[in-house]
Protein backbone atom coordinates (compact mmCIF):
# COMPACT_ATOMS: atom_id res chain seq x y z
CA UNK A 1 0.00 0.00 0.00
CA UNK A 2 1.52 3.50 -0.75
CA UNK A 3 1.67 5.60 2.29
CA UNK A 4 -0.78 8.70 2.07
CA UNK A 5 1.50 11.63 1.08
CA UNK A 6 0.75 14.87 3.23
CA UNK A 7 -0.63 17.96 1.64
CA UNK A 8 2.16 20.08 1.70
CA UNK A 9 1.72 23.87 0.93
CA UNK A 10 4.29 26.19 -0.97
CA UNK A 11 6.44 29.04 -0.43
CA UNK A 12 5.77 32.54 -1.91
CA UNK A 13 8.22 34.84 -1.80
CA UNK A 14 7.84 38.76 -1.95
CA UNK A 15 11.15 40.42 -2.23
CA UNK A 16 11.74 44.18 -2.97
CA UNK A 17 13.65 47.30 -1.92
CA UNK A 18 12.50 49.13 1.27
CA UNK A 19 9.23 51.21 -0.15
CA UNK A 20 8.22 49.25 -2.71
CA UNK A 21 5.27 48.31 -1.40
CA UNK A 22 6.15 44.60 -0.41
CA UNK A 23 4.42 44.81 2.92
CA UNK A 24 1.02 46.60 1.50
CA UNK A 25 0.99 44.20 -1.12
CA UNK A 26 1.31 41.35 1.45
CA UNK A 27 -1.40 42.90 3.74
CA UNK A 28 -3.86 42.73 0.16
CA UNK A 29 -2.83 39.30 -0.40
CA UNK A 30 -3.83 38.13 2.83
CA UNK A 31 -7.21 39.60 2.95
CA UNK A 32 -7.68 37.26 -0.48
CA UNK A 33 -8.74 33.66 -0.48
CA UNK A 34 -5.64 32.18 -1.48
CA UNK A 35 -4.76 29.63 1.47
CA UNK A 36 -1.53 32.14 2.71
CA UNK A 37 -0.06 32.32 6.11
CA UNK A 38 2.26 35.25 6.53
CA UNK A 39 5.72 33.93 7.63
CA UNK A 40 6.39 35.78 10.51
CA UNK A 41 10.19 36.85 10.72
CA UNK A 42 12.75 37.29 13.56
CA UNK A 43 14.47 40.70 14.00
CA UNK A 44 16.58 42.59 16.29
CA UNK A 45 14.69 45.54 15.23
CA UNK A 46 12.94 47.59 17.74
CA UNK A 47 8.93 47.64 17.14
CA UNK A 48 7.34 50.43 15.26
CA UNK A 49 3.96 51.93 16.50
CA UNK A 50 1.36 49.35 16.20
CA UNK A 51 3.32 46.19 15.29
CA UNK A 52 2.93 43.38 17.57
CA UNK A 53 5.21 40.51 18.82
CA UNK A 54 4.83 37.11 17.13
CA UNK A 55 2.18 39.10 14.43
CA UNK A 56 4.72 41.27 12.31
CA UNK A 57 7.98 39.86 13.44
CA UNK A 58 9.09 37.82 16.36
CA UNK A 59 11.52 40.72 18.23
CA UNK A 60 14.23 39.37 20.10
CA UNK A 61 17.36 41.14 21.82
CA UNK A 62 20.66 40.53 20.20
CA UNK A 63 21.32 37.66 22.52
CA UNK A 64 18.32 35.67 21.70
CA UNK A 65 18.67 36.01 18.19
CA UNK A 66 22.42 34.82 18.50
CA UNK A 67 21.01 31.75 20.20
CA UNK A 68 18.67 30.85 17.51
CA UNK A 69 21.44 31.12 15.05
CA UNK A 70 23.95 28.89 17.16
CA UNK A 71 21.65 26.12 17.43
CA UNK A 72 20.70 26.35 13.47
CA UNK A 73 17.04 27.48 13.64
CA UNK A 74 17.12 30.09 10.43
CA UNK A 75 16.34 28.88 7.09
CA UNK A 76 18.30 32.20 6.70
CA UNK A 77 19.09 35.30 7.86
CA UNK A 78 20.41 38.64 6.91
CA UNK A 79 22.06 41.93 8.20
CA UNK A 80 19.56 43.65 6.55
CA UNK A 81 20.92 47.17 7.53
CA UNK A 82 23.43 47.66 9.93
CA UNK A 83 23.35 46.30 12.74
CA UNK A 84 19.92 44.93 12.32
CA UNK A 85 19.49 41.38 11.71
CA UNK A 86 16.85 39.51 10.46
CA UNK A 87 15.60 35.83 9.48
CA UNK A 88 13.59 33.23 8.53
CA UNK A 89 12.74 30.37 11.39
CA UNK A 90 12.93 26.97 10.00
CA UNK A 91 10.05 26.05 12.68
CA UNK A 92 8.13 28.87 11.11
CA UNK A 93 8.12 27.51 7.56
CA UNK A 94 7.57 23.96 8.70
CA UNK A 95 5.05 24.81 10.97
CA UNK A 96 2.97 26.28 7.82
CA UNK A 97 3.72 24.32 5.16
CA UNK A 98 2.51 21.14 7.30
CA UNK A 99 -0.94 22.70 7.38
CA UNK A 100 -1.54 22.53 3.72
CA UNK A 101 -1.34 26.06 3.51
CA UNK A 102 1.25 28.34 1.21
CA UNK A 103 3.60 30.28 3.14
CA UNK A 104 4.08 33.85 2.27
CA UNK A 105 7.47 35.86 2.95
CA UNK A 106 8.19 39.31 3.38
CA UNK A 107 11.93 39.63 3.43
CA UNK A 108 14.61 41.53 1.55
CA UNK A 109 16.10 40.73 -2.04
CA UNK A 110 19.28 38.66 -0.39
CA UNK A 111 16.71 36.56 1.95
CA UNK A 112 14.23 36.22 -1.36
CA UNK A 113 16.83 34.60 -3.35
CA UNK A 114 18.57 32.26 -0.64
CA UNK A 115 15.46 30.65 -0.07
CA UNK A 116 14.54 30.45 -3.59
CA UNK A 117 18.03 28.21 -4.12
CA UNK A 118 16.77 25.86 -1.02
CA UNK A 119 13.07 24.99 -1.80
CA UNK A 120 13.63 25.12 -5.76
CA UNK A 121 10.26 24.26 -7.40
CA UNK A 122 8.31 24.65 -4.37
CA UNK A 123 9.05 28.33 -4.18
CA UNK A 124 7.54 31.23 -6.46
CA UNK A 125 9.87 33.98 -5.73
CA UNK A 126 8.21 37.73 -6.81
CA UNK A 127 10.19 40.86 -7.17
CA UNK A 128 8.37 43.95 -6.79
CA UNK A 129 9.89 46.84 -8.63
CA UNK A 130 9.36 50.17 -7.70
CA UNK A 131 8.60 52.55 -10.66
CA UNK A 132 11.61 54.58 -10.37
CA UNK A 133 13.96 55.38 -7.43
CA UNK A 134 12.47 58.91 -6.87
CA UNK A 135 9.00 56.92 -6.43
CA UNK A 136 10.85 54.69 -3.76
CA UNK A 137 12.24 58.04 -2.03
CA UNK A 138 8.64 59.56 -2.15
CA UNK A 139 7.28 56.60 -0.59
CA UNK A 140 9.65 55.95 1.91
CA UNK A 141 9.51 60.01 2.94
CA UNK A 142 5.22 59.74 2.93
CA UNK A 143 5.77 56.55 5.15
CA UNK A 144 7.78 58.53 7.83
CA UNK A 145 9.70 55.49 9.11
CA UNK A 146 13.08 56.70 8.31
CA UNK A 147 15.44 59.27 9.56
CA UNK A 148 17.33 61.24 6.94
CA UNK A 149 20.44 58.98 7.53
CA UNK A 150 18.53 55.21 7.37
CA UNK A 151 16.39 56.90 4.29
CA UNK A 152 19.74 57.45 2.40
CA UNK A 153 20.81 54.22 3.12
CA UNK A 154 17.66 52.49 2.13
CA UNK A 155 18.24 54.04 -1.27
CA UNK A 156 21.79 53.12 -1.95
CA UNK A 157 21.01 49.81 -1.03
CA UNK A 158 17.79 49.64 -3.26
CA UNK A 159 20.29 50.73 -6.25
CA UNK A 160 22.40 47.68 -5.67
CA UNK A 161 19.19 45.60 -5.41
CA UNK A 162 17.35 46.15 -8.33
CA UNK A 163 20.05 44.26 -9.94
CA UNK A 164 19.28 41.18 -8.32
CA UNK A 165 15.72 41.08 -9.73
CA UNK A 166 16.83 38.61 -12.73
CA UNK A 167 17.37 36.10 -9.75
CA UNK A 168 13.64 36.10 -9.38
CA UNK A 169 10.58 34.18 -11.11
CA UNK A 170 8.36 37.09 -11.61
CA UNK A 171 9.03 40.76 -11.68
CA UNK A 172 5.37 42.67 -10.93
CA UNK A 173 5.83 46.32 -11.07
CA UNK A 174 4.18 48.51 -8.49
CA UNK A 175 2.91 51.69 -10.42
CA UNK A 176 -0.97 51.39 -9.53
CA UNK A 177 -1.19 49.52 -6.09
CA UNK A 178 -4.54 47.83 -6.85
CA UNK A 179 -3.02 46.19 -10.61
CA UNK A 180 0.18 45.41 -8.74
CA UNK A 181 -1.93 43.24 -6.04
CA UNK A 182 -4.25 41.27 -8.70
CA UNK A 183 -1.36 40.47 -10.83
CA UNK A 184 0.77 39.24 -7.77
CA UNK A 185 -2.38 37.18 -6.58
CA UNK A 186 -2.74 35.70 -10.40
CA UNK A 187 0.53 34.86 -10.37
CA UNK A 188 -0.04 33.00 -7.06
CA UNK A 189 -2.88 31.56 -8.54
CA UNK A 190 -1.41 29.89 -11.53
CA UNK A 191 1.76 28.57 -9.19
CA UNK A 192 -0.57 26.70 -6.47
CA UNK A 193 -2.98 25.62 -8.67
CA UNK A 194 -6.15 27.41 -7.09
P1 LIG B 1 8.00 47.94 1.88
O1 LIG B 1 7.29 46.92 2.73
O2 LIG B 1 8.43 47.38 0.56
O3 LIG B 1 9.11 48.62 2.60
P2 LIG B 1 5.55 49.54 2.17
O4 LIG B 1 4.46 48.56 1.83
O5 LIG B 1 5.74 49.93 3.59
O6 LIG B 1 6.95 49.08 1.51
O7 LIG B 1 5.25 50.83 1.27
C1 LIG B 1 6.02 52.03 1.42
C2 LIG B 1 5.04 53.23 1.36
O8 LIG B 1 4.57 53.38 0.02
C3 LIG B 1 3.81 53.08 2.25
O9 LIG B 1 3.53 54.33 2.83
C4 LIG B 1 2.71 52.65 1.26
O10 LIG B 1 1.44 53.10 1.68
C5 LIG B 1 3.13 53.35 -0.03
N1 LIG B 1 2.77 52.64 -1.28
C6 LIG B 1 2.78 51.31 -1.51
N2 LIG B 1 2.42 51.02 -2.79
C7 LIG B 1 2.19 52.22 -3.39
C8 LIG B 1 1.77 52.61 -4.71
N3 LIG B 1 1.55 51.71 -5.68
N4 LIG B 1 1.65 53.93 -4.97
C9 LIG B 1 1.89 54.84 -3.98
N5 LIG B 1 2.26 54.56 -2.72
C10 LIG B 1 2.42 53.26 -2.42
P1 LIG C 1 11.46 46.59 8.03
O1 LIG C 1 12.49 46.96 9.05
O2 LIG C 1 11.08 47.76 7.14
O3 LIG C 1 10.28 45.83 8.60
O4 LIG C 1 12.14 45.52 7.07
C1 LIG C 1 13.36 45.78 6.47
C2 LIG C 1 13.64 44.74 5.43
O5 LIG C 1 13.90 43.46 6.04
C3 LIG C 1 12.48 44.51 4.46
O6 LIG C 1 13.04 44.47 3.13
C4 LIG C 1 11.96 43.17 4.85
O7 LIG C 1 11.35 42.51 3.77
C5 LIG C 1 13.23 42.47 5.30
N1 LIG C 1 13.00 41.26 6.09
C6 LIG C 1 11.99 41.02 6.95
N2 LIG C 1 12.10 39.79 7.46
C7 LIG C 1 13.18 39.21 6.90
C8 LIG C 1 13.80 37.91 7.02
O8 LIG C 1 13.37 37.03 7.74
N3 LIG C 1 14.91 37.72 6.29
C9 LIG C 1 15.42 38.65 5.45
N4 LIG C 1 16.52 38.33 4.75
N5 LIG C 1 14.88 39.87 5.32
C10 LIG C 1 13.77 40.15 6.04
Amino acid sequence: MNPVKPIRGKLIILSAPSGAGKTTIVKSLMQKNLNLRFSVSATTRKPREGEIHGRDYYFLSENEFGKLLAGNAFVEHEEVYEGLLYGTLKSEVDRILATGSHALFDIDVMGGISIKEQYGEEALAVFIMPPGLGALKDRLVHRGTETEESLAHRIEKARWELSFSGRFDVVVVNDHLDDAIELVAEHIRKFTGQ
